[in-house]
């Protein structure tokens, strides 16, 4: 078997309404795919990382940079063809936009594995460990509105998060570290007692002012602080991890096993969130995810983009082996964006439907066990929305 092409599509439409994190407003949503078509009529499906004009780079990289070091080859050897696309883009990144591109590609060549051997990616590593998996619904983004309104709205949210079924939520922060307290408490009031939130900063904070929302997040039983800091402080992180009780997590930002082997054995996480489709693609992932269990360190995939990274994560998350093992273990949940997003509720030809299979279950989502990551891309769907050929 033959590669025979690999094609990016990158997808975009405007959203409903402007949402913002700590970093930007925004506008438009995208979604990168990639596509691998191979001489037997077998084509794989992966999704790289990253949004609008990065996601317009990144197809660059894929078709230009990558497509010609695997056109020709075997798809089954996707650890042969990972070693020799990373090895040859070494000397020019090995963080960031060439792994991202990379890990479409590598995610795909998955795809074509399972769709050749007749069996879903988790088989493929080993075998499901969970047959279904809970899902926390995410959302309370910012917008450009006042912070009383913030934290009426945030109240409001959580509320809703919890009356759609959603086992955990997850909020933003960003309007400052005094004003995020208040929005983490409106959180907490909006949920109850009983009920697991968690707080995202996307990378905003000095230290000191992640220490200051940690301690109202250790008073108000946050279940964990998503990136306090920015990625590249590893001692911020440390010093976070060992001074606040909160479960500090991060991780998406980095990338490819020597990145999560710097961020491990500094022992600044307590949650390790890697994003498969931006540190490698599954065949590193496997490598990252076996580092952070060798440190035992508990994983949490990081998810964001359309409904092909959905289902490659929960390929992923039925695979993972619980850590440390038990009767009544906490297990690994599927991150699921509560805000609209037709590039995973419409993408596919048989859609997953989560929020149905949310609100029916009591907040689980099954595992799909179709061949390859087990979903499959409507066609004229992408047509409607590439913008760029
Ligand atoms: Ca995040």
């Amino acid at each position: 078997m033959k590669i025979t092409a690999v094609k990016s599509h990158v997808l975009g439409c405007d959203m409903p309404e402007e949402l913002g994190y700590s970093q930007q407003y925004y506008a438009r949503r995208s979604a990168h795919l990639v596509e691998v078509t191979t001489d037997e009529g077998v084509t794989g499906w992966g999704e790289c990382f990253g949004p609008g004009t990065i996601a317009l780079a990144n197809k660059g990289i894929v078709e230009k940079v990558i497509a010609p070091m695997v056109l020709g080859a075997d798809p089954i050897d996707r650890d042969v063809l990972w070693h020799k696309v990373y090895n040859l883009m070494r000397d020019h990144g090995q963080k960031g936009m060439p792994l991202q591109a990379l890990s479409g590609v590598d995610i795909a060549l998955w795809d074509i594995a399972g769709k050749v051997a007749g069996l879903p990616i988790h088989k493929l590593i080993g075998g499901a460990h969970r047959t279904r998996v809970p899902v926390y619904g995410y959302g309370m983004m910012l917008k450009r509105e006042s912070v009383a309104d913030h934290v009426a709205r945030f109240a409001d949210e959580a509320a809703a998060i919890k009356g759609m079924g959603f086992a955990a939520t997850k909020m933003k922060l960003g309007l400052g570290a005094k004003e995020d307290v208040k929005l983490a408490a409106a959180v907490r009031r909006g949920v109850g007692d009983k009920f697991d939130f968690m707080a995202d900063a996307n990378h905003c904070y000095t230290t000191s002012d992640a220490f200051y929302v940690g301690r109202a997040l250790d008073e108000l039983d946050a279940y964990w602080f998503e990136e306090p800091v920015a990625p590249e402080d590893l001692d911020g992180y440390r010093e976070l991890r060992a001074g606040l009780r909160v479960n500090i997590s991060g991780g998406e930002a980095e990338f490819n096993r020597w990145g999560w082997r710097a961020i491990l054995e500094n022992r600044g996480l307590d949650i390790a969130q890697p994003e498969v489709c931006a540190l490698g693609g599954i065949s590193e992932y496997l490598r990252v995810l076996a580092l952070c269990h060798a440190h035992h360190t508990p994983v949490i995939n990081h998810v964001w983009g359309s409904a092909i990274a959905v289902a490659t994560n929960l390929q992923l998350l039925a695979a993972m082996p619980p850590l440390p093992g038990g009767l009544f273990p906490r297990e690994p949940m599927l991150e699921f964006d509560t805000t609209e997003n037709i590039f995973r509720d419409q993408l596919l030809a048989e859609p997953l439907d989560i929020q149905r299979q949310v609100a029916a279950s009591g907040g689980f989502v099954s595992i799909p066990d179709g061949p390859g990551i087990g979903v499959e891309p409507d066609r004229a769907f992408i047509e409607r929305y590439s913008v760029a050929e």
